[in-house]
Protein backbone atom coordinates (compact mmCIF):
# COMPACT_ATOMS: atom_id res chain seq x y z
CA UNK A 1 0.00 0.00 0.00
CA UNK A 2 1.19 3.60 -0.88
CA UNK A 3 2.15 5.99 1.84
CA UNK A 4 1.82 9.65 2.30
CA UNK A 5 3.94 11.89 4.47
CA UNK A 6 2.92 14.55 6.44
CA UNK A 7 4.93 17.86 7.72
CA UNK A 8 3.10 19.63 9.90
CA UNK A 9 5.42 22.74 11.58
CA UNK A 10 3.44 24.34 14.14
CA UNK A 11 3.94 27.19 16.64
CA UNK A 12 5.68 25.24 19.52
CA UNK A 13 6.75 21.58 17.93
CA UNK A 14 7.65 19.95 14.80
CA UNK A 15 5.85 17.11 13.59
CA UNK A 16 6.11 14.11 10.71
CA UNK A 17 3.62 11.66 10.40
CA UNK A 18 3.25 8.66 8.04
CA UNK A 19 0.09 8.00 7.09
CA UNK A 20 -1.30 4.97 4.70
CA UNK A 21 -3.83 6.19 2.00
CA UNK A 22 -6.79 4.94 4.03
CA UNK A 23 -5.38 7.67 6.30
CA UNK A 24 -4.38 5.83 9.26
CA UNK A 25 -1.35 6.99 10.95
CA UNK A 26 1.68 4.14 10.62
CA UNK A 27 4.36 6.71 12.53
CA UNK A 28 5.22 9.86 14.48
CA UNK A 29 8.19 11.91 15.36
CA UNK A 30 7.60 15.10 17.30
CA UNK A 31 9.64 17.43 19.04
CA UNK A 32 9.42 21.19 20.65
CA UNK A 33 11.80 23.96 19.85
CA UNK A 34 12.95 27.29 21.34
CA UNK A 35 10.42 29.84 21.55
CA UNK A 36 12.39 33.77 21.73
CA UNK A 37 10.46 36.75 23.49
CA UNK A 38 13.47 39.28 22.71
CA UNK A 39 10.79 41.97 24.03
CA UNK A 40 7.14 42.17 25.54
CA UNK A 41 4.57 41.75 22.44
CA UNK A 42 7.96 39.91 19.96
CA UNK A 43 7.87 36.18 19.16
CA UNK A 44 10.50 34.70 17.54
CA UNK A 45 11.33 31.64 15.89
CA UNK A 46 15.37 30.61 14.53
CA UNK A 47 14.22 29.42 11.30
CA UNK A 48 17.27 27.16 10.80
CA UNK A 49 16.69 25.54 14.23
CA UNK A 50 12.78 24.87 12.56
CA UNK A 51 14.84 23.74 9.14
CA UNK A 52 17.29 21.02 10.60
CA UNK A 53 14.45 20.14 13.01
CA UNK A 54 11.66 19.15 10.22
CA UNK A 55 14.27 17.13 8.16
CA UNK A 56 15.59 15.24 11.57
CA UNK A 57 11.90 14.09 12.12
CA UNK A 58 11.12 13.39 8.54
CA UNK A 59 14.03 11.71 8.23
CA UNK A 60 12.86 9.71 11.23
CA UNK A 61 9.25 8.84 10.09
CA UNK A 62 10.45 8.09 6.07
CA UNK A 63 13.17 5.96 7.53
CA UNK A 64 10.44 3.33 8.39
CA UNK A 65 9.53 2.50 4.87
CA UNK A 66 11.12 2.46 1.67
CA UNK A 67 10.98 5.82 -0.09
CA UNK A 68 9.63 4.34 -3.48
CA UNK A 69 6.68 3.60 -1.05
CA UNK A 70 6.34 6.97 -0.39
CA UNK A 71 3.36 8.31 -3.11
CA UNK A 72 3.77 12.05 -1.76
CA UNK A 73 4.29 14.77 0.44
CA UNK A 74 2.36 17.29 1.98
CA UNK A 75 2.82 19.89 4.25
CA UNK A 76 1.20 22.03 6.50
CA UNK A 77 2.49 24.89 8.93
CA UNK A 78 2.07 27.52 11.26
CA UNK A 79 0.66 30.69 9.25
CA UNK A 80 2.01 34.28 8.97
CA UNK A 81 4.99 33.79 10.44
CA UNK A 82 7.82 35.53 8.04
CA UNK A 83 11.15 34.52 7.32
CA UNK A 84 13.19 36.43 4.93
CA UNK A 85 16.81 34.48 4.05
CA UNK A 86 19.83 35.09 1.18
CA UNK A 87 19.12 33.50 -1.52
CA UNK A 88 23.03 32.16 -2.40
CA UNK A 89 23.84 30.91 1.21
CA UNK A 90 20.74 29.73 2.57
CA UNK A 91 20.89 31.63 5.75
CA UNK A 92 17.78 33.64 7.26
CA UNK A 93 18.86 37.04 7.48
CA UNK A 94 17.12 37.30 11.00
CA UNK A 95 14.84 35.30 13.22
CA UNK A 96 11.45 34.67 11.48
CA UNK A 97 8.65 36.65 13.00
CA UNK A 98 5.99 34.55 14.72
CA UNK A 99 2.07 35.19 13.66
CA UNK A 100 2.00 36.67 17.88
CA UNK A 101 4.19 39.35 16.98
CA UNK A 102 2.49 42.80 18.11
CA UNK A 103 5.94 44.55 17.09
CA UNK A 104 3.72 45.94 13.82
CA UNK A 105 0.91 47.73 15.55
CA UNK A 106 2.08 51.44 14.75
CA UNK A 107 2.61 50.11 11.23
CA UNK A 108 -0.92 49.00 10.65
CA UNK A 109 -2.02 51.98 12.22
CA UNK A 110 -0.06 53.68 9.49
CA UNK A 111 -2.31 51.92 6.97
CA UNK A 112 -5.32 52.59 8.55
CA UNK A 113 -4.70 56.06 8.97
CA UNK A 114 -3.93 56.31 5.06
CA UNK A 115 -7.09 54.97 4.45
CA UNK A 116 -6.23 51.23 3.17
CA UNK A 117 -8.46 49.89 5.87
CA UNK A 118 -11.35 48.74 3.21
CA UNK A 119 -8.44 48.36 0.62
CA UNK A 120 -7.37 45.54 2.85
CA UNK A 121 -10.70 44.42 3.76
CA UNK A 122 -11.44 43.90 0.42
CA UNK A 123 -8.94 42.60 -1.87
CA UNK A 124 -7.22 40.55 0.99
CA UNK A 125 -10.06 39.66 2.89
CA UNK A 126 -7.60 40.54 6.31
CA UNK A 127 -7.92 43.53 8.71
CA UNK A 128 -5.17 45.78 9.58
CA UNK A 129 -3.75 44.01 12.03
CA UNK A 130 0.25 42.71 13.33
CA UNK A 131 -0.83 39.11 13.17
CA UNK A 132 -0.58 38.95 9.08
CA UNK A 133 3.01 38.36 7.46
CA UNK A 134 3.05 41.86 5.15
CA UNK A 135 4.26 43.97 7.94
CA UNK A 136 6.56 42.11 9.78
CA UNK A 137 8.57 41.67 6.20
CA UNK A 138 8.03 45.59 5.95
CA UNK A 139 9.35 45.24 9.23
CA UNK A 140 12.78 42.74 8.58
CA UNK A 141 12.95 45.40 5.41
CA UNK A 142 13.19 48.64 8.09
CA UNK A 143 15.04 47.00 10.28
CA UNK A 144 17.89 44.68 9.22
CA UNK A 145 20.84 46.57 8.47
CA UNK A 146 20.95 46.69 4.10
CA UNK A 147 18.17 44.45 4.02
CA UNK A 148 15.93 46.82 1.64
CA UNK A 149 18.93 47.37 -0.90
CA UNK A 150 19.69 43.46 -0.83
CA UNK A 151 15.85 43.13 -1.58
CA UNK A 152 16.02 45.08 -4.15
CA UNK A 153 18.62 43.71 -5.91
CA UNK A 154 16.77 40.18 -5.94
CA UNK A 155 18.93 38.51 -3.38
CA UNK A 156 16.47 37.73 -0.83
CA UNK A 157 13.60 35.61 -0.38
CA UNK A 158 10.46 35.53 1.36
CA UNK A 159 8.41 32.79 2.95
CA UNK A 160 6.00 32.12 5.40
CA UNK A 161 7.20 28.42 7.10
CA UNK A 162 6.00 26.11 3.79
CA UNK A 163 7.94 28.12 1.72
CA UNK A 164 11.08 28.26 3.82
CA UNK A 165 10.95 24.62 4.10
CA UNK A 166 9.93 23.85 0.51
CA UNK A 167 12.77 25.58 -0.37
CA UNK A 168 15.39 23.68 1.47
CA UNK A 169 13.79 20.30 0.51
CA UNK A 170 14.48 21.09 -2.76
CA UNK A 171 17.64 22.42 -2.49
CA UNK A 172 16.64 26.02 -3.14
CA UNK A 173 15.33 24.86 -6.58
CA UNK A 174 11.63 26.10 -5.74
CA UNK A 175 10.33 29.63 -4.29
CA UNK A 176 6.86 28.64 -4.13
CA UNK A 177 3.75 28.61 -1.84
CA UNK A 178 -0.08 28.44 -1.76
CA UNK A 179 -2.76 29.99 -1.89
CA UNK A 180 -4.00 29.72 1.97
CA UNK A 181 -0.55 31.11 2.57
CA UNK A 182 -0.57 33.56 0.13
CA UNK A 183 -3.93 34.64 1.41
CA UNK A 184 -2.58 35.02 4.99
CA UNK A 185 0.28 37.84 3.91
CA UNK A 186 -2.21 40.73 3.57
CA UNK A 187 0.14 41.76 -0.10
CA UNK A 188 -2.17 38.81 -2.09
CA UNK A 189 -5.88 39.40 -3.89
CA UNK A 190 -7.54 36.55 -3.20
CA UNK A 191 -10.23 37.65 -6.14
CA UNK A 192 -7.86 38.04 -8.51
CA UNK A 193 -5.46 35.29 -7.24
CA UNK A 194 -2.67 37.58 -7.30
CA UNK A 195 0.01 40.37 -5.67
CA UNK A 196 -1.36 43.02 -4.87
CA UNK A 197 0.78 46.16 -6.22
CA UNK A 198 -0.96 48.90 -3.99
CA UNK A 199 -0.44 46.49 -0.68
CA UNK A 200 3.61 45.91 -2.04
CA UNK A 201 4.04 50.11 -2.30
CA UNK A 202 2.36 51.02 0.65
CA UNK A 203 4.90 48.53 2.60
CA UNK A 204 7.30 49.29 0.07
CA UNK A 205 8.13 45.26 -0.54
CA UNK A 206 9.60 44.64 -4.05
CA UNK A 207 8.01 41.90 -5.61
CA UNK A 208 11.32 40.19 -6.50
CA UNK A 209 10.86 38.86 -2.57
CA UNK A 210 7.96 36.98 -3.09
CA UNK A 211 7.13 33.18 -3.91
CA UNK A 212 5.13 32.09 -6.76
CA UNK A 213 1.58 31.20 -5.77
CA UNK A 214 0.68 27.05 -6.98
CA UNK A 215 -3.19 25.48 -5.89
CA UNK A 216 -2.88 23.82 -2.61
CA UNK A 217 -3.13 19.82 -4.28
CA UNK A 218 -0.64 19.70 -7.51
CA UNK A 219 2.95 20.31 -8.34
CA UNK A 220 5.77 21.90 -5.82
CA UNK A 221 8.78 19.71 -7.39
CA UNK A 222 10.71 17.40 -5.29
CA UNK A 223 13.08 15.69 -2.53
CA UNK A 224 16.04 13.88 -2.53
CA UNK A 225 16.79 14.64 1.21
CA UNK A 226 14.61 11.21 2.31
CA UNK A 227 16.39 8.48 0.11
CA UNK A 228 14.55 8.20 -3.60
CA UNK A 229 13.04 11.36 -5.02
CA UNK A 230 10.07 11.68 -3.85
CA UNK A 231 7.32 13.85 -5.00
CA UNK A 232 5.79 17.36 -2.99
CA UNK A 233 2.08 17.71 -4.13
CA UNK A 234 0.40 19.40 -1.16
CA UNK A 235 0.51 22.34 0.99
CA UNK A 236 -1.92 24.37 3.11
CA UNK A 237 -1.42 26.47 6.36
CA UNK A 238 -2.84 24.47 9.30
CA UNK A 239 -6.39 25.50 9.94
CA UNK A 240 -7.07 25.40 6.80
CA UNK A 241 -5.18 21.98 6.02
CA UNK A 242 -7.81 20.81 9.20
CA UNK A 243 -10.63 22.14 7.29
CA UNK A 244 -9.63 19.71 4.44
CA UNK A 245 -9.00 16.85 7.16
CA UNK A 246 -12.30 17.21 8.51
CA UNK A 247 -13.63 16.84 4.66
CA UNK A 248 -15.92 19.67 4.90
CA UNK A 249 -15.76 19.87 1.48
CA UNK A 250 -19.26 20.96 0.69
CA UNK A 251 -20.52 24.69 1.46
CA UNK A 252 -21.66 24.95 4.64
CA UNK A 253 -19.73 22.89 6.34
CA UNK A 254 -17.43 24.19 9.68
CA UNK A 255 -14.68 22.77 11.59
CA UNK A 256 -13.57 23.97 14.83
CA UNK A 257 -10.28 23.25 16.52
CA UNK A 258 -10.10 23.44 20.39
CA UNK A 259 -6.69 24.26 20.73
CA UNK A 260 -4.10 26.47 22.57
CA UNK A 261 -6.90 28.97 20.65
CA UNK A 262 -9.96 28.11 18.97
CA UNK A 263 -10.24 28.35 15.02
CA UNK A 264 -13.34 28.13 13.22
CA UNK A 265 -13.77 27.78 9.34
CA UNK A 266 -16.83 27.45 7.38
CA UNK A 267 -16.66 26.87 3.84
CA UNK A 268 -18.28 28.96 1.91
CA UNK A 269 -18.05 27.86 -1.73
CA UNK A 270 -16.39 29.89 -4.76
CA UNK A 271 -17.70 33.11 -3.64
CA UNK A 272 -15.37 34.91 -1.06
CA UNK A 273 -18.31 36.18 1.58
CA UNK A 274 -17.10 39.29 2.88
CA UNK A 275 -17.41 40.12 6.62
CA UNK A 276 -19.62 42.25 8.23
CA UNK A 277 -19.36 41.04 11.57
CA UNK A 278 -15.96 41.25 12.01
CA UNK A 279 -14.45 37.53 10.61
CA UNK A 280 -11.93 37.12 8.11
CA UNK A 281 -12.36 36.55 4.66
CA UNK A 282 -9.86 33.92 3.41
CA UNK A 283 -9.02 30.84 0.61
CA UNK A 284 -9.63 27.04 2.05
CA UNK A 285 -7.70 25.66 -0.78
CA UNK A 286 -7.49 25.41 -4.71
CA UNK A 287 -7.45 21.80 -5.88
CA UNK A 288 -6.65 22.93 -9.31
CA UNK A 289 -9.90 23.89 -10.39
CA UNK A 290 -10.94 27.06 -8.74
CA UNK A 291 -10.55 28.51 -4.85
CA UNK A 292 -12.80 27.48 -2.65
CA UNK A 293 -13.05 30.41 0.48
CA UNK A 294 -13.64 30.01 3.75
CA UNK A 295 -14.77 32.23 6.72
CA UNK A 296 -12.77 32.25 9.40
CA UNK A 297 -13.05 33.74 13.40
CA UNK A 298 -10.49 33.41 15.50
CA UNK A 299 -10.20 33.23 19.39
CA UNK A 300 -6.82 33.96 20.57
CA UNK A 301 -7.57 31.97 24.54
CA UNK A 302 -8.92 28.71 24.66
CA UNK A 303 -7.50 25.71 25.96
CA UNK A 304 -4.82 28.30 27.04
CA UNK A 305 -7.48 28.76 29.51
CA UNK A 306 -7.33 25.05 31.06
CA UNK A 307 -3.75 25.86 31.00
CA UNK A 308 -4.34 28.76 33.28
CA UNK A 309 -5.99 27.12 35.43
CA UNK A 310 -3.85 24.12 35.86
CA UNK A 311 -0.59 26.16 35.65
CA UNK A 312 -1.41 29.73 37.49
CA UNK A 313 -4.41 28.61 39.33
CA UNK A 314 -2.99 25.38 40.80
CA UNK A 315 -7.04 24.05 40.16
CA UNK A 316 -6.29 21.32 37.89
CA UNK A 317 -3.52 18.04 37.85
CA UNK A 318 -4.16 18.15 34.34
CA UNK A 319 -6.82 19.08 31.56
CA UNK A 320 -8.63 16.09 31.13
CA UNK A 321 -9.09 16.49 35.27
CA UNK A 322 -11.73 19.33 33.89
CA UNK A 323 -14.12 16.92 32.63
CA UNK A 324 -15.05 15.36 36.14
CA UNK A 325 -14.77 18.57 38.06
CA UNK A 326 -17.21 20.39 35.64
CA UNK A 327 -19.55 17.35 35.73
CA UNK A 328 -19.67 17.48 39.40
CA UNK A 329 -21.52 20.47 39.37
CA UNK A 330 -24.94 21.25 38.12
CA UNK A 331 -24.34 24.32 37.01
CA UNK A 332 -21.46 27.16 36.99
CA UNK A 333 -24.18 28.78 39.62
CA UNK A 334 -24.06 31.81 37.90
CA UNK A 335 -20.19 32.15 37.20
CA UNK A 336 -19.01 33.30 34.13
CA UNK A 337 -14.94 33.20 33.45
CA UNK A 338 -14.16 35.53 30.03
CA UNK A 339 -10.19 34.53 29.12
CA UNK A 340 -9.51 37.88 27.40
CA UNK A 341 -6.22 37.48 28.75
CA UNK A 342 -4.93 38.94 25.55
CA UNK A 343 -7.61 40.92 24.28
CA UNK A 344 -10.68 39.49 22.49
CA UNK A 345 -10.68 38.24 18.72
CA UNK A 346 -13.41 37.79 16.59
CA UNK A 347 -16.12 38.91 16.43
CA UNK A 348 -15.39 41.89 19.14
CA UNK A 349 -11.39 42.43 17.80
CA UNK A 350 -10.94 44.29 21.17
CA UNK A 351 -7.23 44.06 22.17
CA UNK A 352 -7.35 45.95 25.30
CA UNK A 353 -9.85 43.56 27.00
CA UNK A 354 -8.83 41.37 30.29
CA UNK A 355 -10.10 38.68 31.54
CA UNK A 356 -12.52 38.65 34.14
CA UNK A 357 -14.68 36.27 36.37
CA UNK A 358 -18.03 37.46 37.63
CA UNK A 359 -21.20 36.20 39.04
CA UNK A 360 -19.17 34.89 42.56
CA UNK A 361 -20.37 34.35 45.31
CA UNK A 362 -19.76 32.68 49.01
CA UNK A 363 -20.84 29.21 47.80
CA UNK A 364 -18.19 29.15 44.33
CA UNK A 365 -16.10 26.56 44.02
CA UNK A 366 -13.13 25.21 42.15
CA UNK A 367 -15.80 23.35 40.15
CA UNK A 368 -17.99 26.07 39.41
CA UNK A 369 -14.84 28.32 38.05
CA UNK A 370 -13.23 24.93 35.99
CA UNK A 371 -16.80 24.54 34.26
CA UNK A 372 -17.21 28.23 33.48
CA UNK A 373 -14.39 28.33 31.86
CA UNK A 374 -14.32 25.38 30.02
CA UNK A 375 -18.49 27.05 29.04
CA UNK A 376 -16.23 29.97 28.01
CA UNK A 377 -14.82 28.09 25.08
CA UNK A 378 -18.41 26.92 24.07
CA UNK A 379 -19.26 30.55 24.55
CA UNK A 380 -16.76 32.20 22.19
CA UNK A 381 -17.30 29.25 19.44
CA UNK A 382 -21.34 30.39 19.90
CA UNK A 383 -20.00 34.49 19.50
CA UNK A 384 -17.98 33.13 16.05
CA UNK A 385 -20.61 31.18 14.77
CA UNK A 386 -23.61 33.74 15.35
CA UNK A 387 -21.60 36.10 13.24
CA UNK A 388 -20.67 33.65 10.67
CA UNK A 389 -24.56 32.84 10.23
CA UNK A 390 -25.07 36.42 9.54
CA UNK A 391 -22.63 37.00 7.45
CA UNK A 392 -23.34 33.85 5.11
CA UNK A 393 -27.15 33.19 5.77
CA UNK A 394 -26.12 29.85 7.24
CA UNK A 395 -28.34 27.07 8.68
CA UNK A 396 -25.12 24.48 9.93
CA UNK A 397 -25.93 20.47 9.66
CA UNK A 398 -23.13 20.27 12.31
CA UNK A 399 -20.01 21.37 13.63
CA UNK A 400 -16.95 19.25 13.22
CA UNK A 401 -14.48 19.76 16.38
CA UNK A 402 -10.75 18.12 16.81
CA UNK A 403 -7.52 19.86 18.70
CA UNK A 404 -6.50 18.86 21.94
CA UNK A 405 -9.56 20.38 24.01
CA UNK A 406 -12.34 18.75 21.83
CA UNK A 407 -11.52 14.99 23.84
CA UNK A 408 -13.28 17.04 26.49
CA UNK A 409 -17.33 15.16 26.13
CA UNK A 410 -18.35 17.71 28.71
CA UNK A 411 -17.18 20.60 26.90
CA UNK A 412 -18.18 19.28 23.28
CA UNK A 413 -21.71 18.36 24.68
CA UNK A 414 -22.29 21.89 26.34
CA UNK A 415 -21.08 23.04 22.77
CA UNK A 416 -23.83 21.13 21.18
CA UNK A 417 -26.58 22.35 23.58
CA UNK A 418 -25.42 26.46 23.21
CA UNK A 419 -25.44 26.23 19.55
CA UNK A 420 -28.39 24.30 19.46
CA UNK A 421 -26.23 21.97 16.29
CA UNK A 422 -25.01 18.47 16.71
CA UNK A 423 -21.03 18.20 17.55
CA UNK A 424 -19.19 15.64 15.74
CA UNK A 425 -15.97 14.35 16.75
CA UNK A 426 -14.02 12.58 14.30
CA UNK A 427 -11.73 9.31 15.42
CA UNK A 428 -8.78 10.59 14.05
CA UNK A 429 -7.90 13.67 15.35
CA UNK A 430 -4.96 13.78 13.33
CA UNK A 431 -6.91 16.19 10.96
CA UNK A 432 -4.43 19.02 10.21
CA UNK A 433 -1.48 16.31 9.57
CA UNK A 434 -3.97 13.98 7.36
CA UNK A 435 -5.29 17.40 5.66
CA UNK A 436 -1.84 18.45 4.26
CA UNK A 437 -1.52 13.95 3.59
CA UNK A 438 -4.83 14.30 1.80
CA UNK A 439 -3.81 17.43 -0.46
CA UNK A 440 -0.67 15.32 -1.24
CA UNK A 441 -2.49 12.13 -2.10
CA UNK A 442 -5.18 13.91 -4.06
CA UNK A 443 -2.66 14.88 -6.80
CA UNK A 444 -1.19 11.63 -6.82
CA UNK A 445 -4.29 10.67 -7.64
CA UNK A 446 -4.95 8.31 -4.49
CA UNK A 447 -8.10 9.12 -4.16
CA UNK A 448 -10.99 11.42 -5.08
CA UNK A 449 -13.26 13.97 -3.01
CA UNK A 450 -15.38 11.65 -2.51
CA UNK A 451 -12.97 8.68 -1.76
CA UNK A 452 -11.70 10.98 1.00
CA UNK A 453 -14.87 11.68 2.55
CA UNK A 454 -15.16 8.07 2.93
CA UNK A 455 -12.21 7.63 4.86
CA UNK A 456 -13.26 10.02 7.71
CA UNK A 457 -14.98 8.08 10.80
CA UNK A 458 -16.80 9.32 13.08
CA UNK A 459 -15.94 9.15 16.67
CA UNK A 460 -19.14 10.45 18.59
CA UNK A 461 -21.83 12.81 17.76
CA UNK A 462 -23.64 15.04 20.48
CA UNK A 463 -26.73 15.99 20.40
CA UNK A 464 -28.22 19.49 21.53
CA UNK A 465 -30.51 18.40 24.62
CA UNK A 466 -31.05 22.11 26.01
CA UNK A 467 -34.40 23.80 26.18
CA UNK A 468 -33.92 26.71 24.34
CA UNK A 469 -35.17 28.93 27.51
CA UNK A 470 -31.83 27.46 29.41
CA UNK A 471 -29.83 28.12 26.05
CA UNK A 472 -30.97 31.95 25.87
CA UNK A 473 -30.86 32.49 29.86
CA UNK A 474 -26.97 31.23 30.04
CA UNK A 475 -25.99 32.80 26.74
CA UNK A 476 -27.88 36.45 27.87
CA UNK A 477 -25.39 36.10 30.91
CA UNK A 478 -22.51 35.48 28.58
CA UNK A 479 -23.33 38.35 26.76
CA UNK A 480 -23.63 40.44 29.93
CA UNK A 481 -20.14 39.32 31.24
CA UNK A 482 -17.94 39.87 27.81
CA UNK A 483 -20.13 43.44 27.57
CA UNK A 484 -18.46 44.31 31.47
CA UNK A 485 -15.14 42.94 30.29
CA UNK A 486 -15.36 45.07 27.43
CA UNK A 487 -15.83 48.17 29.29
CA UNK A 488 -13.18 47.54 32.09
CA UNK A 489 -11.24 47.39 28.81
CA UNK A 490 -12.03 51.32 28.46
CA UNK A 491 -11.55 52.46 31.67
CA UNK A 492 -7.99 53.83 32.53
CA UNK A 493 -6.41 51.12 34.14
CA UNK A 494 -2.89 52.74 35.18
CA UNK A 495 -5.62 54.51 37.09
CA UNK A 496 -6.95 51.88 38.82
CA UNK A 497 -3.59 50.63 39.91
CA UNK A 498 -2.26 53.36 41.42
CA UNK A 499 -5.03 53.32 44.44
P1 LIG B 1 -2.03 23.29 20.14
O1 LIG B 1 -1.92 22.52 18.85
O2 LIG B 1 -2.61 24.67 19.99
O3 LIG B 1 -0.78 23.27 20.96
P2 LIG B 1 -3.63 21.03 21.08
O4 LIG B 1 -4.59 20.73 19.98
O5 LIG B 1 -2.50 20.10 21.32
O6 LIG B 1 -3.14 22.55 21.02
O7 LIG B 1 -4.51 21.14 22.43
C1 LIG B 1 -3.92 21.43 23.64
C2 LIG B 1 -4.82 22.36 24.42
O8 LIG B 1 -6.02 21.68 24.76
C3 LIG B 1 -4.17 22.76 25.72
O9 LIG B 1 -4.38 24.16 25.87
C4 LIG B 1 -4.91 21.99 26.80
O10 LIG B 1 -5.07 22.77 27.97
C5 LIG B 1 -6.25 21.70 26.17
N1 LIG B 1 -6.76 20.38 26.55
C6 LIG B 1 -6.20 19.19 26.31
N2 LIG B 1 -6.97 18.18 26.80
C7 LIG B 1 -8.06 18.77 27.35
C8 LIG B 1 -9.23 18.29 28.02
N3 LIG B 1 -9.46 16.99 28.20
N4 LIG B 1 -10.13 19.20 28.46
C9 LIG B 1 -9.93 20.53 28.25
N5 LIG B 1 -8.85 21.03 27.64
C10 LIG B 1 -7.92 20.18 27.18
Amino acid sequence: MPFLLAIDSGTTSCRALLFDATGRVVKVAQEEFKQHYPQPGWVEHDASVIRDLQIRLTQAVAGGVSTDEIAAIGITNQRETAVVWDRKTGEPIHNAIVWQDRRTTDICERLSEDGLGDHIRQTTGLRPDPYFSGTKIAWLLENVYGARERAKRGELAFGTIDTWLLWNLTDGKVHATDVTNASRTMLYDIRKGQWDDTMLEALNIPSSLLPEVRPSSGSFGETSLFGSKIPIRGIAGDQQAALFGQACFEPGMAKNTYGTGCFMLLNTGCEPVHSENGLLTTIAWDIGESPVYALEGSVFVAGAAIQWLRDEMGLLKDSAESEQLALSVESTDGVYVVPAFVGLGAPYWEPNARGAIFGLSRGSTRAHLVRATLEALAYQTRDVLDAMAADADLLLANLRVDGGAALNSFLMQFQADILNVPVERPTSVETTAWGAAALAGLSAGLFDLDGLAGLRHVDREFEPKMYERKRSKLYAGWERAVEAARSWASTDIDDNQIS
